[in-house]
């Protein structure tokens, strides 16, 4: 097993809890960040939107992978080629957010016990 260590700082946090929505149809960007160390990554920005909006429906959208590229593009050459692509986010705008199975299945959750 290949152990990783991802952080996530409080400006992206920040960022992504002002995406937040309750309604509307959901909405989705780029995480993006830098490696700090062999298998230590830090996610450090966090995108404007880049869905397509007229692809976008109350549970599901569609990358607009011209725009997503430009951002990936641009983080990179504006952090001296530190910043990279680490991942996606997207909205559920409801009550109670639920991940999907796609979402399950596209991630690998592991929790870290505190001693
Ligand atoms: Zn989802």
């Amino acid at each position: 097993m290949i152990d990783y260590t991802m952080e996530v700082t409080m400006e992206a946090i920040e960022a992504l809890n002002s995406m937040c929505q309750m309604s509307g149809n959901e909405n989705g960007g780029i995480l993006l960040g830098s490696e700090i160390n062999e298998k230590y990554y830090r996610i450090n920005r966090v995108s404007e939107p880049c869905m397509l909006i007229d692809r976008s429906s109350k549970c599901g959208c569609i990358r607009n992978a011209n725009k997503a590229n430009e951002i990936i593009k641009r983080e990179f050459e504006s952090s001296n080629h530190t910043r990279f692509y680490l991942g996606e986010w997207h909205t559920h705008p409801e009550d109670n957010p639920t991940p999907s199975t796609v979402d399950i299945s596209s991630c690998i959750i592991r929790s870290i016990p505190t001693q």
